[in-house]
């Protein structure tokens, strides 16, 4: 029998990849299938966007680049974080990778050691967890519902911090609540964290464009400076400008944790596609035009669905920030069907109702479904009347 690794035992695969792909193969069996697992918006990458990577490879640009990123793209990178973020980076504290995956891999494998304890707000993003375990290190969970619309308060960020602690993640808007931190609220939690010189703070702000909050888009060294030289701040094209499949992310932070990082990347992937580099640099040199419909559709989307799924029995939603899911509580539901396990409850809306949702076990908060709303009002409606027949 093959042996396999002690550390691929310890982790799963993505279960909101698993969620896309049973619907996939419901779907080759002739069921009619809505699907509202996906994690990827649904709008094509924008013209001009696909035509710089088009001309670079007509112009030959297809051989290696530096491992942490063409010039070009690195400041492309600088400019946005100065422009639209108020933050300033030289080069060298710039890494692109292929995806924002990979950012908070490669910072999992550089900074962490087997014991270290990660801070991770629940729900979280299904990935860093498992990142974490990868690396040896222990994810702590904070956790959060609907009645702080899924906020960590100051007071349990100090409740769980020890002697080793050494990273606390944010991630603002939120996969999957969609609510976003406001100045304030950063700049509470920034009061603790200041207190504990040996955490370093990730602020995952993959989502920052996709939001509609009163005083807009923010991250904690907007609310506290002075934490800059232990912050990593993680971004990347994938969301603002659907651009998913090019798999470009990238990472600014001290010099020191950025070239360790380098160096894990240098040792795996080397540079992210050549190609892909140069659509990012049109993306953030080019404007922020595109994403104007598509964040008018999330909006609408958003407002829609959100008082759609309150009108259904034993269901709440609270209002999202931004991003592109709901995160509705079921729990009511749930009871009335006398089911407990969210997994089996997904499981029976996906084959009585025929919509795919990702239950909140797997972001660290059963009870809870995540609706991505990446697709068509009319799709939407549809799903939400398959849910109401279901559940009557
Ligand atoms: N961070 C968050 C919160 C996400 O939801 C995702 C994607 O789902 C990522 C990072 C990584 O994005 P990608 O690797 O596609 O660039």
């Amino acid at each position: 029998d093959l042996q396999l690794s002690d550390r691929v035992q310890q982790i799963k695969p993505s279960p909101t990849l698993a969620v896309t792909n049973r619907a996939a193969v419901l779907r080759a069996e002739g069921k009619d299938i809505i699907g509202l697992g996906a994690g990827e918006p649904d709008f094509d990458t924008p013209e001009h966007i696909k035509k710089a990577a088009i001309d670079a490879i007509n112009n030959g640009f297809t051989k290696y680049t530096a491992v942490d990123g063409t010039p070009g793209l690195k400041q492309a990178i600088i400019g946005k974080f100065k422009n639209d973020n108020n933050l300033t980076y030289a080069p060298n504290q710039i890494l692109v990778s292929c995806g924002g995956k990979q950012s908070f891999f490669n910072l999992s494998l550089a900074y962490l050691n087997p014991g270290d304890e990660v801070v991770i707000p629940a729900p979280y993003w299904v990935s860093y967890p498992d990142m974490v375990i990868v690396a040896g290190a222990v994810p702590v969970f904070i956790d959060t519902d609907m009645s702080t619309r899924f906020k960590i308060t100051p007071e349990q960020l100090e409740a769980v911090i020890t002697d080793k602690t050494r990273l606390v993640v944010l991630n603002s808007p939120s996969n999957p609540s969609g609510v976003a931190y406001n100045l304030e609220e950063l700049a509470a939690l920034g009061e603790v964290l200041r207190k504990y010189p040996n955490v370093l703070i990730a602020s995952d702000d993959m989502y920052e464009h996709i939001i509609w909050s009163e005083g807009g888009f923010c991250n904690i060294l907007n609310a506290c400076p002075d934490l800059y030289d232990r912050t990593i701040v993680l971004n990347g094209v994938s969301k603002a400008y659907s651009m998913t499949g090019w798999r470009i992310g990238y990472a600014a932070g001290p010099v020191k944790l950025i070239n360790a990082m380098k160096n894990i990347q240098s040792q795996s992937t080397s540079n992210p596609t050549s190609v892909s580099q140069v659509a990012a640099e049109a993306a953030l040199k080019g404007g922020k035009e595109c994403m104007v419909p598509m964040l008018a559709a999330f909006k609408e989307r958003h407002d829609w669905l959100t008082a759609a799924l309150n009108e259904l029995p034993g269901v709440e939603c609270v209002s999202g920030d931004g991003a592109f899911y709901a995160y509705p509580c079921f729990k009511g539901a749930m009871a009335a069907m006398g089911i407990e396990d969210d997994v089996v409850f997904a499981e029976k809306m996906l084959l009585e109702a025929g919509v795919a949702m990702v239950p909140g076990s797997a972001f660290g908060t059963p009870g809870y479904m995540r609706l991505s709303y990446a697709t068509s009002l009319d799709v939407l409606k549809a799903a939400v009347e398959r849910l109401k027949a279901a559940l009557a």
